[in-house]
């Protein structure tokens, strides 16, 4: 068995995906099948891009939650791999089905911090509204409790719910749960003495780029593992720790796979183009007020309940924020947040649409008309 070496290349962003529709032999065009042959990648370091090519190209780029207000999510999770796949012509589907968690701490300006629904499993943890009182089921399935918190939010105007475990001992928490308790104590808020401010967040995203069971997507020679892919294990609404179970599998799979195949591999590469760089430095405002749109308008008009006139609504805002910021992206000297502005505001544009075109309310896709 032949050695590979393997380079890893971290710190680097994903522009798009290589997807050579031509190329020309002595002469004739030879017109190629849907086919990815690697990525355009951006180095920050030395602020060039470069083409890495790939007989087998796999996008594992996580989330969406990034799209919302409030997430659960790294910061990069805005689907950078959903985007590139889209714009290459690969098959995304039920982007309309996004998880949320019902507990994330909320602190202004900071992350947001999971909390685990064992608190209230095994806690006897309460959520309560503005005024310290319980309005729901507190064992209810993640999106029924999620969505009664987000219509109390809507309907008292109010930041943030309460999440309430104090009759539980300092010392009972520090052993069953003791990273929440450090974490929450860090930032000023002691589990065992008062109830803590906490929000839904955008959590998993069930749909994504279409893959079989060897997580083939619908380009040849393009691959997508993890939360990136659709695979259809979660169906319209993910069971929790599941992803762990589609990450690995999908990943042994595909590897297998791949390496089955690998010598018998055509080593032939079409002829690239070179990236095209633009040089104009973007008004960095652009892209912060840009992101609390997008934000904006996914948690209050496609986030936990949908109907047709905020879905609507939506739609019209996020297309003609789609004109104006692929309009600067063409000019603009290329960035990881340039980069991941352009990604993010498609993401809410496929989500969006998802949820538009699809009528019925089915696990975590909810309308009301
Ligand atoms: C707080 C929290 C708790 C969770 N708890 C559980 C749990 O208990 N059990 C469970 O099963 N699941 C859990 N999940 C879900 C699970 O962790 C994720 O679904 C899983 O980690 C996704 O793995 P991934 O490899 O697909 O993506 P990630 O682990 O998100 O990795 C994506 C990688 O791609 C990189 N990337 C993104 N865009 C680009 C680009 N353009 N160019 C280059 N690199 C890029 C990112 O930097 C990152 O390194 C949890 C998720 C969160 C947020």
């Amino acid at each position: 068995m032949r050695k590979k070496n393997i380079e890893l290349k971290t710190g680097i962003t994903a522009i798009d995906l290589i997807t050579p529709s031509h190329h020309s032999k002595q002469g004739i065009d030879i017109y190629l099948p849907s086919c990815c042959v690697g990525v355009y990648a951006l180095d920050p370091k030395t602020k060039k891009i470069d083409a890495i090519l790939a007989k087998e190209t796999i996008l594992a780029t996580g989330g969406v939650g990034e799209v919302y207000l409030h997430t659960t999510n790294p910061s990069d999770a805005r689907g950078d791999g959903i985007a590139m796949a889209y714009r290459a012509g690969a098959r995304i589907m039920n982007m309309e089905y996004i998880q949320f968690h019902p507990t994330a701490l909320y602190v202004p300006g900071e992350k947001r911090f999971l909390i685990s629904e064992a608190l209230r499993g095994a806690g006897g943890a309460r959520i309560l509204n503005g005024n310290f009182q319980p309005f729901l089921s507190e064992l209810a399935p993640r999106d029924v409790v999620s969505r009664a918190m987000f219509n109390e939010m809507l309907h008292s105007s109010a930041d943030h719910l309460w999440l309430d475990i104090s009759h539980q001992s300092k010392q009972w928490l520090m052993e069953r749960f003791p990273a929440i308790y450090r974490t929450c104590l860090d930032k000023g808020f002691d589990l065992s003495q008062e109830p803590i401010p906490i929000v839904p967040a955008a959590h998993y995203n069930c749909g994504g780029i279409a893959v079989d069971l060897k997580g083939r997507t619908t380009l040849q020679r393009l691959r997508a593992i993890g939360e990136v892919s659709c695979t259809g294990l979660h169906g319209a609404n993910r069971l929790a720790s599941t992803s762990l179970l589609e990450g690995l599998v999908w990943a042994h799979t595909a590897a297998e796979e791949i390496w089955e195949g690998w010598k018998d591999r055509d080593d032939y590469f079409p002829p690239i183009e070179e990236w095209q760089m633009s040089s104009e430095s973007v008004d960095p405002a652009l892209i912060r007020q840009d992101w609390m749109t997008i934000k904006q308008t996914m948690w209050n008009y496609v986030g936990l309940i949908r109907d047709q006139s905020r879905l609507r609504r939506a739609l019209k805002m996020l297309r003609e924020l789609q004109w104006e910021i692929d309009s600067f992206y063409e000019k603009g000297e290329p960035t990881a947040e340039l980069i991941g502005l352009r990604n993010g505001i498609l993401t809410a544009l496929l989500i969006t649409q998802g949820a538009w075109r699809n009528r019925s309310s089915l696990g975590c896709h909810y309308r009301i008309s």
